[in-house]
């Protein structure tokens, strides 16, 4: 068999071979000044066109990628794409809208815009959106300027701390530090639920927000919300709910109904377009209707039957993002939207919190539950203490999954669960990848028992071995140096 390893292939160099010949002739006659012109041939490898197209596509298959592999990574909500949702966002007149055009010549993406922004407001129970936030901590940080911003038009400045459980989502105390609040942390009681006295005695008039990530990070619903959420309105305290986790509640609960103040939701995790690639996401804000004045801008309206943007909103907190945010990511939202009936919205959460239960109940056995009844959309679980006793960790048990072809779910997180592995398989996913899954977490249970040094050792099958991740992340070599050195006289 050839020699295939497309790290050799680019070594292939050889002189004069070419995958793109350049027509030297200059039409216009054009003169360029002779100490800008290189004397050198650049340092670059000569190779074929083929040679070129099978070292990418090569080294495209040693990607870990949704389209390829189960993608169980906790919180990110890592579903199926639909292609629909590319064809409709990449359409020419969607694509080439300049974002500095006439309202009356962006009516189209205005109005996709606008009835996106009802679809959501529809989806919550809440009266206003935004879609201008870039991601889901950009929206957090958005959230809490507004409730900043509202306290402050209220004469209220004394209220300068947000109250989140230990259970929450690493961005929410970031973001809202990042605006000047004081994050008070409060511990969650042995369900993994929010306990009603602790809760009581964190709340003060010091108070701005209470910020709870809905099913919080251990996969867990808060049972006591309404009791929650009465609490906190009657310390005069806004309640933000943080909707990173929407897959397990939508179409069966809304945000707005439990009395939920404003919320961001993940467009690129609910409403597909999954984030991992590093591509571009977008957080929506929904609010209720007396925050709506301190949405930012600019807004979308409809008058006399047209659509326009608005930004003269005195109260706003401003601009937040250049133009409406990442329209691309909000066009195949309203795609996955339209693409779902009523009904149907809420098979997204029924299949997903049916999958996390069904990986809860089978692995359950092996690996230590967080809670051992149910889960919402994802499942908590650790490394048994059978391989933590030979040395075995959750990074070997995840980095071993690579060697099956299966992505490693998020490991460490939650922070307040101890070698934790956090599950989430999303709907889209059959019931033969939950199995597999559910099989190689089997094996590597007992390879850990039996065999400890292959877990060590893991990856083992894949063209990376195990890395040092802090030196890869500090460190980052990206650039490839011929070691043979070209043809060229340099
Ligand atoms: C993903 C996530 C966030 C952050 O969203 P980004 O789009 O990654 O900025 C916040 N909260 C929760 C619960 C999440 O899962």
């Amino acid at each position: 068999m050839i020699e295939n390893d497309s790290k050799l292939s680019i070594e292939k160099s050889a002189s004069g071979r070419r995958a793109l010949v350049f027509n030297a002739r200059n039409k216009n006659g054009i003169k360029i000044p002779q100490h800008l012109l290189r004397d050198t041939e650049p340092l670059l490898p000569e190779l074929s066109e083929l040679e070129v197209i099978r070292h990418y596509t090569l080294l495209s298959h040693k990607n870990f990628s949704l389209d390829a592999n189960f993608y169980p990574l906790g919180s990110c909500t890592m579903k199926y794409n639909p292609r629909i949702n590319e064809i409709v966002s990449s359409l020419k007149n969607f694509e080439d809208l300049h974002p500095l055009s006439d309202d009356a010549c962006a009516q189209g993406t205005l109005e996709l815009l606008y009835h996106l922004e009802k679809a959501l407001c529809e989806i919550c129970a809440m009266d206003a959106t935004t879609l201008t936030p870039a991601a889901g901590a950009h929206g957090e940080f958005t959230g809490a300027a507004i409730v900043k911003a509202y306290f402050e038009n209220k004469g209220e400045k004394q209220r300068v701390q947000i109250v989140i459980p230990d259970s929450a989502h690493g961005t929410n105390p970031a973001t809202s530090s990042m605006l000047g609040f004081e994050t008070v942390e409060i511990k969650s009681n042995e369900k993994g639920q929010i306990d009603i006295e602790t809760l009581k005695k964190a709340l003060s008039e010091r108070t701005a927000m209470l910020m709870l990530t809905i099913p919080n990070t251990l996969g867990i619903f808060e049972a006591d919300i309404e009791k929650i959420v009465s609490i906190a309105h009657n310390s005069g305290v806004v309640v933000y709910m943080d909707g990173a986790n929407m897959n397990a509640l939508i179409g069966i609960l809304k945000p707005g109904d439990m009395g939920i103040d404003l919320m961001h939701l993940n467009m690129h995790k609910t409403f597909s377009t999954p984030h991992g690639g590093g591509g571009p996401g977008a957080g929506a804000i929904c609010v209720k209707k007396y925050l709506e004045p301190f949405l930012p801008v600019p807004r979308v309206i409809k008058e006399k039957g047209m659509f326009r943007t608005k930004s003269d909103c005195p109260l706003s907190i401003g601009k937040i993002k250049s133009f409406f945010g990442n329209t691309a990511v909000l066009i195949k939202s309203y795609a996955y939207i339209l693409s779902h009936s009523n009904d149907s919205l809420s098979e997204i959460s029924k299949n997903a919190i049916i999958n996390a239960n069904y990986l809860l109940k089978k692995l359950g056995k092996l690996y230590p539950p967080h809670n051992r009844e149910y889960c919402m959309h994802e499942c908590v679980l650790s490394c048994p203490e059978e391989l933590l006793k030979n040395q075995v960790r959750t990074l070997d048990v995840a980095k071993r999954l690579l060697d099956f072809g299966l992505h490693a779910p998020t490991v460490y997180f939650p922070l307040i669960v101890k070698e934790a592995l956090m599950i989430e398989p999303t709907e889209t996913e059959s019931k033969e990848t939950l199995d597999a899954f559910i099989q190689a977490m089997q094996k590597i249970y007992e390879e850990g028992k039996y065999h400890p040094e292959t877990l060590k050792k893991a990856p083992i099958n894949l063209a990376t071995k195990r890395m040092d991740e802090t030196f890869a992340a500090r460190n980052p070599d990206l650039r490839w140096e011929s070691k043979k050195t070209c043809s060229s006289k340099v």
